[in-house]
């Protein structure tokens, strides 16, 4: 399938009707459909024509009861990365055309809490949902397969920028697990002819990012000490220096990947670096706030027992092959996220 074949599909079936238009509409399946990326994407599938299945587990699973209110054209289907056959069931209910594993332990400082947690699901889930294809599958029916892999693989740098051949060097559960993700796609790739592909994506990051982030962090906390809610802000290391993009953008590629002639693997990235002490500054001065310094607090809670000190991504590959560019900018990020904030809280308190 080209670029264009999606939209090709879709052109020629309106012809025949409605009834067909919805039979021959693309499936996808999104794993972490819950989260920043899960969000973005089912949002841009749809809007690209698809029809669009949310992997979600547990009974009672509130996230998913809220993202289902907020986007009703996801029909949610039950399923857990840790069980084999709730894969298979899975499969066999949605018969996706493209599946794109999201879900994952994403936050690194947590990953060394529930390194064993970590593993099974951001690592082993990968090798459940490949098996589960294979299963489900096939020559008939083949299901093209996308994995979130993470800039976290590259953690204590083997050079700079990184790109698609730069040397893993994890740093945390979390990079080790996503590490095993991206080489058993590969493999399955390589050993048994799928379509699957690994996007090493640096941060990514959006009003939708969770708290638990440092950027999202930084700029709900700005805004509730704007609105005189809130007087510090406690974080960690100031120094360490991140890629960080608009998530909105990253989906983007991800869904370009599974839209090639053939499965590669690729770097997503502005190719721009930033210290965490950068983020912190233009989040406040988006708030109009000059004397930042007097509100950050330095806490050893928010200490990583190994650090990933400097990521910057070498996206080339990208930008020639897919033709991805990001669209948004550094500080149009910080500012997005802290009026997005302000907006929040300011809700908050009039309600
Ligand atoms: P990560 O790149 O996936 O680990 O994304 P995070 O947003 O969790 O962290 C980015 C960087 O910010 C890391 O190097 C953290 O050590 C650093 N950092 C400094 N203070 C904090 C904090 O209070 N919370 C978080 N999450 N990260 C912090």
């Amino acid at each position: 399938m080209g670029v264009d074949g999606v939209s090709d599909r879709l052109t020629v079936s309106r012809l025949g009707g409605f009834l067909e238009w919805s039979l021959l509409m693309p499936r996808a399946l999104v794993t972490g459909v819950t989260g920043q990326d899960g969000q973005y994407l089912a949002e841009f599938l749809n809007q690209q024509g698809y029809e669009v299945f949310g992997l979600v587990k547990g009974q009672s699973n509130t996230r998913a009861d809220i993202v289902a209110e907020e986007f009703p054209f996801i029909e949610m289907v039950s399923g857990d990365l840790q069980d084999l056959t709730s894969l298979v069931s899975a499969l066999e209910h949605v018969q996706p055309d493209e599946v794109y594993n999201l879900g994952a332990i994403s936050f690194v400082a947590l990953s060394f809490k529930q390194a064993e947690l970590t593993a099974n699901v951001t690592g082993l889930g990968v090798l459940r949902m490949l098996e589960a294809i294979r299963i489900v599958g096939g020559r008939d029916n083949p299901m093209r397969f996308y994995q979130a892999s993470s800039s976290e693989m590259f953690g204590k740098v083997r050079e700079t920028p990184q790109n698609e051949q730069t040397p893993f060097y994890p740093r945390s559960p979390y990079g080790v697990a996503k590490v095993f993700g991206h080489d058993i796609t590969v493999n399955y790739r390589e050993s048994y002819d799928m379509y699957a592909c690994s996007g090493i994506l640096f941060n990514h990051e959006s009003p939708r990012r969770g708290m638990e982030f440092v950027t999202r962090k930084v700029t709900n906390a700005v805004a509730r000490i704007k609105l005189g809610l809130q007087s510090e802000l406690m974080l960690g290391d100031l120094s360490p220096r991140r890629d960080w993009g608009f998530a909105g953008d990253y989906v983007r590629a991800m869904w370009l990947m599974l839209q090639q002639d053939q499965p590669e693997d690729y770097v997503v990235a502005t190719g721009e670096t930033h210290e965490v002490r950068e983020f912190v500054q233009l989040a406040f001065a988006a708030a109009d706030i000059e004397d930042w310094e007097r509100y950050v607090k330095q806490d050893e809670r928010f200490m990583r027992p190994a650090e990933v000190d400097l990521l910057v991504g070498d996206a080339t590959k990208a930008r020639t092959k897919l033709g991805w560019k990001p669209s948004i900018s550094f500080p149009e990020l910080v500012t997005m996220m802290v009026e997005h904030d302000l907006k929040l809280e300011s809700d908050k308190l009039r309600h």
